[in-house]
C-alpha cells in the first residue's frame, strides 16, 4: 500500500520540466485550470505515475508523452474529490490505435460465447485499464469534442470502487444516494425513450447500461456539458455534486 506520508513525499519532488511541457502542449484541459489547479493536477499526476505501470502492446513503446497524458486526463476526475488514485488500476495497457478484445457470456444452459469486439478502451474490475493511444491524443488535444475514453474508462473504475460496476460511484449518505439513483434512473430512462425518436441529444452507447450511461455523461460533463444540459439537466447536476468540478473539467468547487 501507498502511504499518504509516501504520496506526499512524492509531491515535494520538483516536477519536471519534460512532464510540464507535455502537459502545456499536450493536454488541452491543462490550460482551462487555474493555478492552484495546475498545481493540484501536477501533483496528482506525480502520485499516479509513481503508483502506475505502464505496458506498451501491438509493438507500442510507451513514452513519458503518454505517460503523462493518460494521468493527466485520469487525474482530472479527482481534482474536486478526496483522491482514491484508483487502487484497482495498477496497469495501464497501451495499443498504438484500437484493438481487438474477446467477450465472453455466459448464456442460458451454461453456454459460453465468446465474440471478438474492436474497442478504444477497457476497464477491467481488477487489474488495469486498457487504451488506444490515438484516441487518447486525440481527446486530449481537444479534437474528439464529447469523446474522452480516459475519462470514460477511469469513470468506470470509480464506479467499481466498491466492487460493482453499476453506475454508482461511491456516494457521502442514504440522501446523495437515493437522489443519485432517482436522477440518474430517471435520465436513463429518457434516453431510452428518446432514442427510437431521434431525439437523444448524446451517443446511444449511453443506453447500454447504467454503468455505461455514468461513464459516457461523465465524457460530456467534462467535454461537452450542453449535449447534457437540455435533455438531462439532472445529470450534470448529480455529476456536478459527486465530482466536485463545475462542467468542463474546470474551476473546483469544493474538495470533498
Ligand atoms: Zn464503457
Amino acid at each position: 500500500m501507498f502511504s499518504r506520508w509516501r504520496r506526499s513525499r512524492i509531491t515535494r519532488r520538483p516536477f519536471s520540466e519534460a512532464w510540464l511541457h507535455i502537459l502545456e502542449t499536450r493536454v488541452e484541459a491543462y490550460a482551462r485550470l487555474n493555478g492552484d489547479e495546475r498545481a493540484l493536477l501536477r501533483a496528482r499526476v506525480q502520485v499516479f505515475l509513481a503508483e502506475k505501470t505502464f505496458v506498451g502492446c501491438a509493438g507500442l513503446d510507451v513514452t513519458d508523452e503518454m505517460r503523462v497524458v493518460v494521468a493527466a486526463q485520469a487525474s482530472r476526475l479527482e481534482l474536486g474529490r478526496r483522491p482514491t488514485f484508483f487502487p484497482h488500476c495498477l496497469t495501464v495497457y497501451l495499443y498504438p490505435g484500437a484493438f481487438v478484445s474477446t467477450v465472453t457470456d455466459t448464456l442460458a444452459g451454461g453456454v459460453v460465447d465468446e465474440r471478438r469486439v474492436v474497442r478504444v478502451g477497457e476497464s477491467w474490475r481488477r487489474g488495469g485499464v486498457v487504451l488506444a493511444w490515438d484516441e487518447t491524443l486525440a481527446a486530449s488535444l481537444g479534437h474528439t469534442p464529447g469523446r474522452n475514453v480516459v475519462l470514460h474508462e477511469f469513470a468506470h473504475q470509480l464506479d467499481g470502487w466498491d466492487g460493482s460496476v453499476d453506475g454508482v460511484p461511491e456516494l457521502r449518505g442514504q440522501g446523495a444516494l437515493d437522489r443519485w439513483q432517482r436522477g440518474m434512473q430517471a435520465a436513463y430512462l429518457t434516453l431510452i425513450h428518446d432514442l427510437p425518436r431521434g431525439q437523444a441529444s448524446i451517443d446511444a452507447y449511453a443506453a447500454t447500461s447504467p454503468a455505461e450511461f455514468f461513464a459516457v455523461t461523465t465524457e460530456l460533463y467534462f467535454e461537452d456539458v450542453d449535449a447534457l444540459r437540455d435533455r438531462y439537466p439532472v445529470v450534470p447536476e448529480l455529476l456536478e455534486g459527486y465530482y466536485g468540478v463545475e462542467a468542463l473539467g474546470g474551476r473546483v468547487r469544493h474538495l470533498n
